[in-house]
């Protein structure tokens, strides 16, 4: 429709055909998704404005700020809601109330959770129906973070998604996926997002997303980790106090909640029950596990309408600001230890001991009342597989869930890590997460555990722009696959500047998995040291051949062995380069090649270390 035709006939209070246009005059409060009936979302400008109009008439109440510029150069926006109109994240936490930090868009086609913050806020500081939830808590909220994503607007971005009728991207504007960068910090999306979180130190955290996956009745899904790698405090309360009273009271509100996010262990068969999956710090909430904060996943269903989906995220956030203000003396306690405890781990032996740094199932279930649609299965002629078909008529089962969790990988941490300097990628990356480093005064010879890493896979198709040492999503073939890495004892000469990475710290847990080699986003599997294993000199035929006769004539047990080889093993016995190999390798000259060798050390100790 002609704008000046609507505008002509259209009068205050009448619905008409620009609602839109009439929302943001005036008295008329509703958000952009409100005015259209959830038809549609708005976009970055139009949410802005709204948001404009918010803080115009917040009496002081709302601020909005910018914290960094994405990629095309928009302005990154984060707005705060405060009762008293003061926005210094340091006199907020020190009059005891608590900061609950809300990321919207981070796939930028799911937005529900940007138009439930934009009515949440409204109710808060404009109606005032949700005033009293300010009274111990300050509500700080991203409308969108994946910015260059959400304007990349089309009808045609989410196959399985049920509305708006024109969404955003899921990648930001190098099709990176953010909700795969929390660690590496490749995007400066998610470079000013470190600095956005340091600078206010939520003491919960959210990530509001919408779901893939199976249908089903729930319209809200959420999960709280409250595993073995949280703080137990934390976990407790999580789990006796914080998850059963969110799943109530959404569920009080008309909304059908789960307070699990729903992963089939067979994507086409729902009886099968739910699988466990782990949180690695690629994505939002296994960071925060990393910086001893409480995070929330949030899924709404991706075919429930609109409006469900908005109000159901609206009710979560208002339910968890409601527990957050019950409890904020608890939680600012909850996370005042975790962060102490997490600056213990050096401390070894002292510290935990084993640090886990990857949970896997253990096989035991806990039964699930699942509130699934009746279905049926069948062979399809067009995929080849099972095909499941979902009816809208309720399925509710008992289904087993897989709960149970093991440590499947740890470490004992050492009391730091010493960086060489030329690594500069790598310390960088740990600077954009705020890691408290020193450097070496001078050089510095001390004795080190270090790894000798060899037998890795690098997966062939990229998985966010790399080419990873695990098996990244959808890769197809050619899965990466970490090798094996063993510890060794052994003297080093670091030179000065070389960078000094101690435990004692609140970020401890940030420094392990980006520097234990094994971890699962740590810098070596992400492909931030994929140098160390290129051989960088090579010995000629002709040379090798005088070389291998005079070890073989020194050393009959390495003439045995190669002779064992030869008879034992085809490919090698038909290899020139491998039968040479197999001498260069064993030669003095291999060693100082140092194929493998992780460069970063563990420190057993921070005595005496010259640094500042
Ligand atoms: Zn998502």
């Amino acid at each position: 429709m002609n704008r000046m035709v609507g505008l002509g006939i259209c009068v205050s209070g009448m619905v008409c055909g620009l609602p839109a246009l009439l929302a943001q005059t005036g008295g008329d409060w509703r958000t952009p998704a409100e005015v259209a009936d959830y038809r549609t979302t708005p976009d970055y400008a139009e949410t802005m404005a709204y948001l404009d109009r918010v803080v115009a008439e917040s009496a002081g109440q709302v601020k909005v700020e910018e914290f960094g510029r994405t990629g095309e150069g928009r302005p990154l926006r984060v707005v705060i809601a405060s009762k008293d109109g003061v926005f210094d994240p340091a006199k907020i936490h020190a009059s005891g109330r608590v900061i609950l930090l809300v990321q919207n868009s981070i796939h930028a086609g799911e937005m529900d959770g940007k138009d439930a913050c934009l009515a949440l806020l409204r109710d808060i500081v404009i109606t005032k129906s949700r005033a009293a939830l300010l009274d111990h808590a300050v509500l700080v909220f991203i409308p969108v973070y994946n910015i260059d994503g959400h304007e990349r607007r089309s009808p045609y971005n989410r196959i399985n998604q049920n509305g708006p009728e024109v969404i955003g991207w899921r990648g930001n504007g190098t099709n990176l996926n953010l909700n795969r960068d929390y660690m590496k910090a490749d995007a400066p999306e998610a470079r000013a997002l470190l600095k956005l979180l340091h600078r206010w130190m939520p003491d919960f955290f959210v990530d509001d997303h919408v779901t893939d996956g199976a249908d089903y009745q729930y319209d809200v899904t959420f999960a709280i980790d409250a595993g073995p790698d949280v703080a137990p405090g934390t976990a407790q309360w999580i789990r006796e106090s914080v998850t059963p009273e969110l799943e109530r009271q959404v569920d009080a509100a008309g909304h059908v909640a789960s307070p699990s996010t729903i992963n089939l262990r067979d994507d086409t068969d729902p009886a099968q029950g739910l699988a466990f999956s782990d949180n690695p710090p690629r994505f939002s909430t296994g960071q925060m596990i990393l910086e001893n904060r409480p995070g929330m996943l949030v899924e709404l269903h991706m075919l429930k309408e609109y409006k469900s989906r908005v109000t159901g995220n609206y009710e979560l956030l208002r339910a968890l600001l409601e527990v957050m203000n019950r409890d904020a003396a608890k939680l600012i306690a909850l996370n005042a230890r975790a962060d102490a405890e997490a600056a213990q781990l050096g401390a070894h032996p002292l510290g935990n001991g084993k640090f886990p740094l990857r949970l896997e199932w253990n096989g035991e279930t806990t039964p699930f009342l699942f509130r699934g649609y009746k279905y049926t299965r069948e062979l399809s002629a067009v995929s080849g597989s099972m095909w499941v078909k979902y009816s809208h008529e309720p399925w509710n089962r008992t289904l087993p869930m897989a709960t149970g969790v093991k440590v499947a990988l740890s470490t004992t941490p050492p009391a730091g890590y010493v960086i060489p300097q030329a690594w500069t990628r790598v310390i960088d990356v740990l600077a954009a997460h705020d890691v408290r480093m020193e450097r070496l005064t001078g050089d510095w010879t001390r004795t080190v555990e270090r790894y000798r890493c060899s037998g890795m896979e690098w997966q062939g198709p990229p998985f966010e722009g790399r080419h990873p040492m695990f098996a990244g999503e959808g890769a197809g073939a050619e899965p990466g696959k970490f090798g094996q890495c063993s510890l060794t004892t052994e003297q080093v000469t670091y030179l000065a500047g070389s960078v000094v990475v101690a435990l004692n710290q609140r970020l401890s847990k940030v420094a392990i998995h980006w520097l234990e080699p094994e971890a699962p986003d740590s810098a070596m599997r992400w492909g931030f040291f994929d140098s160390i294993f290129e051989q960088k000199e090579y010995g000629e035929g002709y040379v090798m051949e005088r070389v291998a006769r005079e070890m073989m004539e020194k050393d009959p047990a390495l003439k045995a062995e190669f002779e064992r080889r030869v008879m034992s093993d085809a490919r090698f016995a038909a290899s020139p380069e491998a039968r040479l190999a197999f001498f260069y390798e064993r030669s003095p000259y291999f060693q100082e090649n140092r194929v493998g060798v992780y460069p970063v050390g563990r420190l057993l100790s921070l005595d005496g270390v010259p640094m500042k």
